[in-house]
C-alpha cells in the first residue's frame, strides 16, 4: 500500500454537527477506498501524543482539548497519490483559506476546529494508522 494510503479524521465538531455522512460520502466520491475504519475517543495524554510535533506551539493546548472533546471517526484510505489527493481534497489548514467545495470549505468552523486530518506524508500515515488500528482491524 505504500504510497497509496493516508490517514483520516473526522474530527469532533464535525461529528457533533452530523456530517460525518456527508464527508464519507465526498471521501468516497473522490475515489478513496475505506480499508479500516472507527468511532472512537482519545484522552488529552492521546491527543498530545498523536500531535507531539506541535508541542510547545501556542495552539497546542487547545488543540488537545478540543481532539478530546467528543467522539472522532478514524479511517485509513487508499487511493492513488492519497497523501496529495487527500490533502487537495480536504483544503487549507484555515477554513477562511481554503477552496470552494473542499471539506473543510463547507464544513468547518475555525482553524482549531477544521473538520477533518489529513496525513502529510506516506511515513506519518503509517504512524498515524498504526496509532488507531491494529493488523485485524484492517481490510487488506
Ligand atoms: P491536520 O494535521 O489536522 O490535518 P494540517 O496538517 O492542515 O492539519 P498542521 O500544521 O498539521 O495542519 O496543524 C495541526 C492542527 O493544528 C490543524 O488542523 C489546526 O487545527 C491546528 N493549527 C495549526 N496551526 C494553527 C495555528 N496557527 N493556529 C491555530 N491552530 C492551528
Ligand atoms: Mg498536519
Amino acid at each position: 500500500m505504500a504510497g497509496n494510503m493516508t490517514f483520516t479524521i473526522i474530527k469532533p465538531t464535525a461529528i457533533k454537527n452530523n456530517y460525518a455522512g456527508a464527508i464519507l460520502k465526498m471521501i468516497n466520491e473522490a475515489g478513496f477506498v475505506i480499508k479500516a475504519l472507527k468511532f472512537t475517543r482519545i484522552s488529552k495524554t492521546q491527543a498530545a501524543a498523536f500531535y507531539a510535533v506541535h508541542e510547545g506551539k501556542p495552539f497546542f493546548k487547545n488543540l488537545i482539548k478540543f481532539m478530546s472533546s467528543g467522539p472522532i471517526i478514524t479511517a485509513i484510505l487508499e487511493k492513488e497519490n492519497a497523501i496529495e489527493d487527500f490533502r487537495e481534497l480536504i483544503g487549507a489548514t484555515n477554513p477562511e483559506n481554503a477552496k470552494e467545495g473542499t471539506v473543510r470549505k463547507l464544513f468547518a468552523c475555525s482553524m482549531t476546529e477544521n473538520a477533518v486530518h489529513g496525513s502529510d506524508s506516506d511515513e506519518n500515515a503509517q504512524i498515524e494508522a498504526d496509532f488507531f488500528f491494529n493488523r485485524l482491524e484492517i481490510y487488506y
